[in-house]
């Protein structure tokens, strides 16, 4: 493993950081991105790590049962046998976040989150959350005078501080001193919102394959029950986010289903309806399969996405034949069938623009998630009744064993570096997305039309971009240009384009 190289790892309870070693030093790895998935009989948490420095290999010096990892997949060039090994907030100064200590700990919930469960507003009233805006650091949120200040709490060199003077080598110490004085915050620390998923241990039921009580709320007596014979249960935490109370597991009773409206990688994809709100159903072929853990990753990952340019995730349904996940649904269907479909004729210079910018808007907002989408193609960007273009199918853990003449490995697609060192970032994500502007452009035609797919990376190494397509504005083609940039580093940001497209969407008549 070198330096840069990503992991993914899954891991129960909300650890944030890990340490990797390759026997002779340990090196910390940071993990950017934390999502929960929760399958059928578990919870996990799933993390991208970067690596920071070179090492070879990730050892498992876990001597915690309460914990455990595997690496889910691997962008590793090597095969070593990896595990990772956890730290506890009690030996190892990273915050166990399920200690009794610990009860004022939320996890990673959105400032709003906290805001609603900080009342009344009563002065020192306060709770501890992952930070949305700094990933890896936290956020310290106190009532006073009938507001709520968020302090972020910056984690480096393995130690806490808020005001960079005063530092804590645990979150513990940090919050115990600010209750004994404000020492410059806006009052002393009182009164902790407890955690209820914490104290009440609400977990997923191991043995009916089904949610119940997932909401955020102190429902959990019932479900106390029923998990009595759970090994796991006191182990496992829920993020409040994937369980948020609206709507987030749907009965199979309240869905009809209809027709089939495309072929899915994991099953058909469904006409649905809900309540009698038009759906898409996504149909899990099979539940015990990876792609079934694939699947709920998406469907996790989904929960806390939010953005108008990205498909929407209404629910996940676990009670009928087979796990569904529910989206909004599209009418107008992928983009590159629409394009296809209509061609030249019907799609408008105002058309293209609009795809392009409002995808690029999704990405922009993918982008300051720290997600990357790995697929980005016209294929995976719907439309909706109002023309409206969203990205979907983000979030997927793809199969990074896939070879390069895989059959579904998307090579036409995909930057040089992802495909040659399986480098995937935002970056190479702009690539996919120059591609997906030349789509557009050319009214879905299939990239490197000329070129045969064995040969394309070798003309794309050597320097071969593709022309513009016909009448395609000079602005985009520039684009397009930027963004095949060998150098990732020299590829702009989606933030950058999407303003761009935006002014030139606003001159296209
Ligand atoms: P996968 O990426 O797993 O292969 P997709 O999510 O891309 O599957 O779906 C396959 C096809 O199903 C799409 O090309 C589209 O035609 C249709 N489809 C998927 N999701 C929706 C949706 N939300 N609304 C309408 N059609 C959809
Ligand atoms: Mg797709």
């Amino acid at each position: 493993m070198v330096m840069g190289d990503e992991i993914k790892i899954r891991y129960h309870n909300g650890f944030d950081k890990i340490k990797y070693s390759d026997n002779s030093k340990e090196n910390l790895a940071i993990i950017n991105r934390t999502t929960t998935v929760t399958t059928t009989t578990s919870v996990y948490q799933t993390s991208t790590v970067n690596i920071l420095d070179d090492s070879c290999k990730i050892i498992n010096n876990n001597n915690n049962n309460k914990t455990s990892a595997t690496i889910t997949s691997s962008y590793r060039k090597d095969n070593n046998n990896t595990n990772i090994k956890h730290y506890h907030q009690n030996n190892n100064n990273m915050p166990d976040v399920d200690d009794a200590n610990m009860q004022w700990f939320h996890g990673k919930i959105t400032r709003e989150e906290a805001e609603s469960l900080l009342t009344p507003r009563e002065d020192g009233l306060f709770l501890v959350r992952e930070s949305t805006n700094f990933p890896g650091d936290y956020a310290l949120c106190v009532c006073y005078n009938g507001r709520v200040e968020h302090y972020r709490v910056i984690y480096n060199d393995n130690r806490f501080t808020i005001d960079e003077e005063e530092f804590f080598d645990t979150l513990i110490e940090l919050v115990e001193h600010y209750c004994l004085d404000a020492d410059g915050l806006c009052t002393r620390l009182r009164d902790p919102v407890v955690n209820k998923l914490v104290n009440n241990n609400l977990t997923t039921n191991n043995n009916n394959n089904n949610f119940s009580n997932n909401n955020n709320n102190n429902n959990s007596s019932n479900n106390n029950n029923s998990n009595n014979n759970n090994n796991q249960a006191s182990s496992l935490l829920l993020d409040p986010k994937a369980f948020e109370a609206a709507g987030w597991v749907i009965r199979m009773n309240d869905l009809k289903l209809g027709e089939i409206l495309g072929k899915g990688e994991f099953g058909d994809v469904l006409l649905g309806s809900l309540h009698g709100q038009k759906v898409a159903v996504k149909k899990l072929k099979d539940s015990n399969s990876k792609a079934a853990q694939d699947f709920l990753t998406e469907a996790s990952l989904m929960t806390s996405l939010r953005h108008k340019n990205l498909v929407q995730l209404l629910g996940v349904v676990f009670d009928g034949p087979s796990i569904c996940f529910v989206t909004e649904y599209m009418a107008k269907g992928s983009l590159v069938d629409y394009l296809r479909s209509r061609g030249r004729l019907h799609v408008t210079r105002k058309d293209q623009i609009a795809f392009a910018a409002d995808t690029c808007a999704g990405m922009a907002y993918l982008e300051s998630k720290q997600v990357i989408h790995r697929d980005l193609a016209a294929r995976n960007v719907l439309i909706s009744e109002e023309g409206v273009a969203k990205v979907c199918d983000f979030g997927l853990a793809r199969d990074q064993t896939l070879g390069l003449d895989g059959g579904k490995f998307p090579i036409k697609w995909t930057a040089p570096e992802a495909l040659r060192f399986a480098k995937f970032s935002n970056k190479s994500d702009m690539w996919s997305f120059g591609i997906l502007l030349w789509e557009i452009y050319s009214f879905g035609r299939v990239p490197y039309p000329r070129i045969p797919l064995a040969d394309v990376v070798k003309h794309v190494e050597k320097g071969y971009r593709m022309e513009a397509p016909e009448g395609c504005p000079n602005e985009i083609y520039d684009i397009m240009r930027q963004a095949w940039h060998f150098d990732p580093d020299c590829r702009p940001t989606f933030s950058i384009i999407s303003q761009k497209l935006d002014q030139l969407r606003a001159l296209t008549t």
